[in-house]
């Protein structure tokens, strides 16, 4: 019947949909202003507000992840402390990127069973951005991979990105659902092509992921505060 979609395919974003990802980042934040409060007042320095800048440069240079985190607090941290900083603490802002790679997966809670009711409906793809390594070495070890057909780790999740894997699998994005936590990069760009979201907010947001434009489509949205409510969710899309 015209008006209730089919839906042939649904997309999983990975940090903090599937797995625990910003807090690890937040904790590095916390412990680069320590580090960098040796040298200047942190509020005088405007330190967060720089780091941010700095991450927003370098976005189309390093890409997503934890190494650009890592070169982004090196060129925060030279700026802001006139070049004082010693090699110890660049050692140290260095570890700090080394930590974040190196914890193990901690699934969300719920989640390894919502995913598994929602593949028992549909075909499943994974989209995910970040390092390559970083984020291949998170689904090899999250146990989750057998559930996904593909997976998907790409540069940036715009409009461009999901209508090249759309058109890789064959599917219009009008049969497409994508759940996930960002609706800058899991959301938006998924209406914007006429297919549907569920948002899964996390407790925390990186502040260049809160920025989004849903524009006039939310009615192909569905916001859901548990990962078990995520297949009935979907199933809402089918009329
Ligand atoms: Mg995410």
């Amino acid at each position: 019947m015209a008006g209730e979609p089919m839906i042939e395919l649904v997309g999983f974003d990975a940090d903090d949909t599937l797995w625990r990802s910003q807090d690890y980042f937040d904790d590095a934040q916390a412990q680069f202003e320590a580090v960098i409060s040796r040298y200047v007042d942190l509020a005088d320095a405007h330190l967060h507000d720089c780091m941010l800048a700095t991450e927003r440069r370098n976005i189309s240079l390093f890409g997503y992840g934890v190494k650009g985190m890592v070169l982004s607090m090196i060129e925060t941290a030279v700026a802001i402390t006139n070049e004082r900083i010693s090699g110890g603490d660049i050692h140290r802002l260095v570890a700090l990127g080394k930590a974040i790679l190196q914890q193990p997966v901690e699934l969300l809670p719920g989640i390894r069973d919502a995913v598994q009711a929602v593949a028992a409906q549909h075909p499943l793809v994974l989209i995910t951005k970040g390092d390559l390594f970083h984020q291949e070495a998170k689904v090899c070890a999250s146990g989750l991979s057998a559930l996904f057909h593909r997976i998907e780790i790409v540069s940036e999740k715009d409009p461009s990105t999901y209508a090249r894997v759309l058109a890789e699998c064959g599917v219009a994005a009008a049969a497409f659902v994508m759940v996930g936590n960002s609706l800058r990069s899991d959301i938006a760009p998924v209406l914007a092509l006429g297919g549907y979201g569920v948002h899964v907010p996390y407790h925390r947001t990186w502040a260049l992921e809160a920025e989004a434009d849903l524009g006039e489509d939310v009615s192909r949205m569905r916001t859901v505060t548990e990962p078990v409510h995520i297949a009935a969710a979907i199933r809402g899309f089918s009329g």
